[in-house]
Parts: structure tokens; C-alpha cells; sequence
């Protein structure tokens, strides 16, 4: 391990970003050319990166699996966390929790608020006890992590509530929380926007960390001021998997059956697209 990096847990990072007003990139992965595209994407520009899994990606790919591989790459680069994304299913959220997940996200947006506090203050004292995060979410944050063709517009209808945000935070005592504030899933025609004024008044009234989902392809001044005003996380997973297929399909053009060198073009594009997003999640 590299001697002059002390190794920090998940939480340490999330106060150090919201001191230093610089977000933490969440890259979701189901693939190993993923992880390992993020991973040296990470370690080259010596940043802490969120691992992220939902779901429909660990169901594919393993608990065990993913863990070792993210125990294996500390050993090289300290600052390498997992999180379950969007987690629905109780038993599925206490796998990951009892597996060494450094964070769960308990998506229980669905469900009404009553239920979804007490769902989340039962995971939140669950994951405690073993040194796991929590992220709550209350507004669902709508669409999928794919290429949607229709015209990007923010539907203030979805807009977080503050009251109500503020409340959640307080009785379920999540660590995070993912916020609504024009964000949705997936890449749209037009660059998306988000509702910096929203985001200031839920920073200025609420705790915990904030969490933007649905990152890919949002315009990237808004990015900054939300990163500026306390955004702390920032997930993306679209655009990666474009880049994941878009790479694939073009290497598997040429003339090979060895995978080492169809993949190693892939890995290489998914590096440079988190190196990218690294670097307008942490400069000013
Ligand atoms: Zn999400």
C-alpha cells in the first residue's frame, strides 16, 4: 500500500468533502472492466471513490465477489468504498450490511412516509451496529440509469419538501439522504438542470449529507454551484455504461478473440470518462 496514505472510513470522506465543498463520484459497475476502469481512474488522480451497485448489478455480479474485489484494490489505493444503490429488498440490504458494505442506500420512496421512516430507522440501527452508512430517500427520484430520447424539462411536482425532508432526517437518523431537486435517472436530449435555490434551503435546514442522483449528463455549471452549495455525492451510471458499450462494440471490430485485448480499450474509456467527472466533482 502506497505508506503516506492512511486508510479512512466512508464517513471521514463525506466530512472531509463537505469541508473542502467537493463531492465524492459514485460510479455504478456490474462488470469487471467497470470496476477496474474506476478503480484506476481513482488511484491515478488520488481520490476516494464510491463503488455502487444496485440492486439489478450485485444480483449479477455477487456480494462476495465485489467485496474481494474492492478489499483487493485497498491494498493499492486505501480510499475504495461499496454501496448498495437503491436497495428495496430488507434481506438483500442486511447481505451487504453484513458483508462489509461501507454504505447502504434503503430506497424506500415508494412506500408512504410512516412506513418508510420506520423501514429506514430499523436499517439505520441495523447498520450502525456494524460501521455501515445509511442514504434515505423520500421523493423518488424518477427514470432509469438508460438513454431516455425525450426533451429534458424539471417537473417541480417531484421537488424535495423540506419540512417533510427535515422530519425523516431527524426521526430516522440517516447519514444521507438523496435529495430531489430537478435530478432524474438516465441521459435526456439537453443537458439537465437542477433547482440551486431548493438545494440551498434543504443545506441550510438539514444535517445530513446530500446526494444527487442521476448526475450523468446534468449541465456541468449547475454541478459545480450544487457541489458549492452541499452536494457531497454524486452518482452516475449512465454514462459510464455508454462508454461501456460504445468502447466494446467498437474494439470488437478488429480482428481478436483474446478478451485482454478487447477489453483493455473499455477499461481505458471508462478511466478517462471517471477521471472527467473526478476532476469537475473536486476542482473549483
Ligand atoms: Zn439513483
Amino acid at each position: 500500500m502506497n505508506s503516506k496514505l492512511k486508510p479512512k472510513n466512508i464517513k471521514t470522506c463525506f466530512q472531509e468533502s463537505r469541508k473542502t465543498k467537493k463531492a465524492i463520484g459514485q460510479f455504478n459497475f456490474s462488470s469487471f472492466e467497470q470496476i477496474k476502469g474506476i478503480v484506476e481512474a481513482a488511484r491515478k488522480m488520488k481520490t476516494p471513490v464510491i463503488l455502487g451497485t444496485s440492486e439489478g448489478e450485485i444480483s449479477f455480479f455477487g456480494i462476495t465477489e465485489a467485496i474481494s474485489l474492492r478489499n483487493g484494490y485497498r491494498t493499492t489505493f486505501p480510499y475504495i468504498y461499496l454501496n448498495l444503490d437503491h436497495g428495496k429488498d430488507i434481506p438483500l440490504i442486511k447481505k451487504a450490511i453484513d458483508s462489509g458494505y461501507d454504505s447502504v442506500h434503503f430506497d424506500g420512496s415508494q412506500l408512504p412516509l410512516k412506513d418508510n421512516i420506520k423501514k429506514t430507522k430499523e436499517i439505520v440501527k441495523y447498520a450502525h451496529r456494524k460501521g455501515c452508512l445509511v442514504e434515505g430517500e423520500i421523493k423518488s427520484i424518477k427514470g432509469g440509469s438508460v438513454i431516455h430520447k425525450i426533451l429534458f424539462r424539471i417537473r417541480k411536482k417531484g421537488f424535495e419538501d423540506v419540512g417533510i425532508a427535515k422530519k425523516f432526517v431527524k426521526e430516522t437518523g440517516v447519514d444521507s439522504l438523496a435529495i430531489n431537486i430537478g435530478n432524474i435517472h438516465g441521459t435526456y436530449r439537453g443537458s439537465k438542470r437542477l433547482n440551486i435555490n431548493l438545494l440551498k434551503d434543504i443545506h441550510k435546514k438539514i444535517p445530513a449529507f446530500l446526494v444527487l442522483h442521476g448526475g450523468s449528463a446534468t449541465n456541468q455549471k449547475d454541478i459545480k454551484k450544487a457541489i458549492k452549495n452541499g452536494i457531497t455525492k454524486i452518482n452516475i451510471n449512465t454514462e459510464t455504461r455508454i462508454v461501456w458499450r460504445k468502447s466494446l462494440e467498437k474494439s470488437l471490430r478488429k480482428d481478436s478473440i483474446k478478451p485482454y485485448e478487447i477489453l483493455t480499450p473499455v477499461v481505458e474509456g471508462i478511466k478517462q470518462k471517471i477521471e472527467q467527472k473526478i476532476k469537475l466533482f473536486t476542482t473549483k
